[in-house]
């Protein structure tokens, strides 16, 4: 077993538990309990993943969750230059051209 993440946030690591078991990856928590007994308690509960090959695949999957790469769009194209620009901007970080309502 490997942890993969420790959270006081109880919540959030239900979430990605959720997220990784979606995956197919076998995971558990620990300390959930006690976290929640005592909130104030100087330590946290932890994610696990039960088979260690899923270890770094579990890292890939919270990091996505944690940093989307795609924010719910394709990729554009600005029409100046032709940088390639994620979904989340609406201008051309390279030339300051405004994102056409096409691309
Ligand atoms: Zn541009």
């Amino acid at each position: 077993m490997k942890c993969v993440l420790s959270s006081s946030a109880s919540a959030e690591l239900a979430l990605l538990k959720n997220i990784l078991q979606n995956a197919g990856i076998r995971c558990i928590e620990l300390n959930e309990q006690m976290a929640q007994t005592i909130p104030l308690a100087p330590f946290q509960a932890e994610l696990w993943v039960e088979n260690e090959a899923d270890y770094a695949p579990a890292l890939a999957l919270l990091a996505e969750w944690h940093h989307p790469t795609h924010t719910g769009g394709p990729a554009w194209k600005c029409s100046q230059c032709g940088e390639t620009l994620g979904s989340q901007f609406s201008k051309c970080w390279k030339c300051g051209q405004r994102r056409a309502a096409s691309a």
